[in-house]
């Protein structure tokens, strides 16, 4: 079967099956451009490619990025939600942590930049990718205030892929917020 779209939603009410990995992930090794701080890290090849880019750029401004989660299969997810449950409680847990099925880490779109939590924001690659990775694609999925909404408190530190061209329109018609886009791509795809 196919990858899924882009654009595909996926949120609380709109999951995947447990069956579902992208083909082709690439693995990510130790490289110049980024740090890594797991091995078994791995993306969709348009979200690898997109990744070096937005690298590179950093590299250019002085600033390294420090990737520290990536494509996360539905086990995987079960497991990591199971074990935030446990340290949070389930209501803080539902908050920052997706169910399985539920996260855009299965995708292979999405990740996570580290330190993954909200020190983040105030360190320079988080102010530096604030700042810049809409222009080369990557859209920050949990903003700061839109939890009602998007379902997840603030995360800093996770964006996903949607191109340079989806950043925008993010921007100019949804007030930058990722979910109203993908809400209404996914509502408009029904009707056509
Ligand atoms: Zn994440």
């Amino acid at each position: 079967s196919e990858d899924l779209s882009p654009f595909y939603l996926i949120d609380k009410q709109h999951t995947v099956g447990a069956d579902y990995e992208p083909k082709n992930l690439v693995h990510l090794e130790k490289n110049d451009l980024f740090a890594i701080n797991k091995n078994n890290l791995s993306l969709r090849p348009e979200s690898f490619e997109a990744l070096k880019v937005l690298a590179q750029a950093a590299k250019n401004d002085g600033i390294t990025l420090t990737v520290s989660s990536t494509y996360r299969s539905y086990e995987y997810q079960k497991n990591l939600f199971a074990y935030w449950v446990k340290v949070d409680g389930l209501e803080e847990a539902e908050r920052e942590s997706a169910r399985e099925g539920t996260s855009q880490h299965q995708l292979g779109m999405a990740l996570d930049f580290a330190p993954v939590d909200d020190a983040f924001a105030d360190t320079v690659p988080g102010q530096w990718v604030y700042k810049n990775a809409a222009k080369y694609g990557w859209s920050l999925s949990f903003p700061h205030g839109y939890e009602d909404i998007t379902g997840y408190r603030w995360e800093s530190w996770h964006f996903r892929y949607i191109g340079v061209e989806a950043c925008e329109f993010q921007k100019k018609w949804f007030g930058d917020v990722q979910q109203f886009m993908m809400e209404f791509l996914d509502a408009w795809e029904d009707k056509l």
